[in-house]
């Protein structure tokens, strides 16, 4: 495509040009379908590249319609993770029970994909990149809305007028300060904070998750494959967020090895692997929750605007519905009615998936003696096989019928 093509549509008028902030799940998918529909897309990223590897994600129910619409479902196929056994371990390290992991998050074997961050991420870009301009290593510094646009200056320097601008810049998102004051409106904390970092895999794990438990701690092995890596994960209750942690890695390495400390089974190896990792992620556990989603010429997208947290598993397939929903809803309308169909029209979805956190993952981790035991109780009796169908949550939106090609 050339950059005449880029802005302007087959009948030789100005396509509206957008900005996108964030270049991993909810960004590049939004690009892609705002291209589609015909609009001229710049999207800027912090990271110097595309951010690769990282931990493993699911793409479930509608999501995976979204997935197959863009065309990478088959490549997206060849990168499951296929995880083959859950099994979970009390305090001593004997073993409570083993499963498929689907018979606990409600995923449907054959169907629902499990990849690795990196790849999904990998094949979303890849799936833009010859439409889109990427501008990494760089992002936005400021936002001023007018009559005819948003006018935005660039930290790397320069600046540029745009029709509208999204944010697709996570659970922290800049954008959403700019816009709508500061995280702590928004940010619903969910008690738990939780560190994970790779490590060598020298428990010959394969396919599978091991996790240990103590009332209001537990620490998991997830070996995606066979690679001499595995994925380390520490997660523990702490009622009050902090806050002081969250701006400094000594002190989040500190915190976790203060309340792993007398842990048994392969913990103490873990909280050594834990001080020398390069890609500690420390953070804490919560959903964001907004009245609205959109102010005037921007609009948020993803983690942005509803991350529902890890405990749900949904993060992704939200970033990957509300990215088509959003794109879908301002196809043929302005922004003021558009903005108000994507809110209209996908919230239901989000707020049922962002409730599944009471229903499953905050379960896994009970913070006291009893509720462990009951947690306990109730895996044993799930049994091994994983369900047929999924949890209604994630098939709670049917997708609107996509553009036809030009
Ligand atoms: C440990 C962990 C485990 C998880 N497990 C699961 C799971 O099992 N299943 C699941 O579905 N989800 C899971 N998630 C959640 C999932 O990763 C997110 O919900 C999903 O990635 C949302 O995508 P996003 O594009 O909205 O945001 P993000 O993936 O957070 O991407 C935001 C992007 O914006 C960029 N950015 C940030 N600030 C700026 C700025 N100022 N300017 C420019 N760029 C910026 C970032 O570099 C990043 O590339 C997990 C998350 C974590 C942390």
């Amino acid at each position: 495509m050339t950059l005449t093509d880029q802005l302007t549509d087959v009948r030789g008028t100005p396509r509206r040009k957008v900005l996108i902030s964030g270049a991993s799940i909810a960004g590049p998918a939004l690009a892609f379908w705002l291209n589609r529909h015909g609009y001229a897309v710049t999207v800027v990223e912090k990271a110097p590249t595309l951010r690769g590897g990282g931990y493993p994600i699911d793409v479930r129910g509608t999501a995976l319609e979204v997935v197959r619409r863009m065309g990478i479902l088959p490549r997206l196929r060849d990168a499951h993770i296929d995880l083959r056994r859950l099994t979970f371990l009390d305090a001593d390290g004997g073993e409570v029970t083993s499963l498929h992991p689907h018979a606990v998050t409600g995923g449907v074997a054959g169907r629902d994909l499990e990849v690795r961050r990196g790849d999904l991420a990998d094949a979303l870009y890849a799936a833009v990149r010859d439409d889109v301009e990427f501008l990494f290593d760089d992002s936005v510094d400021t936002l001023d809305q007018t009559g005819h646009g948003v006018d935005v200056t660039f930290r790397g320097g320069g600046s540029r007028t745009f029709d509208l601008v999204f944010g697709a810049d996570g659970m922290h998102s800049r954008t959403r300060e700019m816009l709508f004051g500061p995280e702590e409106r928004f940010h619903h904390y969910l008690g738990y904070c939780f560190a994970v970092f790779t490590m060598r895999n020298t428990f010959g794990l394969s396919h599978e998750t091991v996790m240990w438990n103590s009332p209001g701690r537990a620490a998991a092995l997830y070996a995606v494959g066979d690679d001499d890596e595995v994925h380390a994960f520490l997660n523990f209750a702490r009622p009050e967020p902090p806050r002081d942690a969250f701006r400094d890695p000594r002190a989040q390495r500190e915190l976790v090895a203060e309340v792993f400390a007398d842990a048994g089974w392969e913990v103490p190896g873990m909280l050594a692997a834990l001080r020398e990792a390069e890609d500690l992620f420390f953070d804490g556990v919560g959903q964001i929750r907004m009245p609205r989603w959109s102010s005037g010429r921007v609009a948020l997208v993803g983690d942005a605007a509803y991350a529902p947290s890890f405990l749900t598993g949904q993060g992704t397939s939200l970033a990957l519905v509300g990215a088509y929903m959003l794109a879908d809803r301002l196809a043929d309308r302005d922004h003021v009615a558009g903005f108000a169909a994507y809110e209209r029209d996908t919230r239901e979805f989000v707020t049922l998936n962002q409730e599944l956190v009471g229903q499953g993952g905050a379960t896994l981790f009970p913070t006291t003696t009893q509720a462990l035991k009951q947690r306990n109780d109730r895996l044993r009796g799930l049994g091994a096989m994983p369900p047929a169908e999924g949890k209604p949550a994630h098939t709670a939106l049917t997708l609107p019928e996509p553009p036809r090609p030009a």
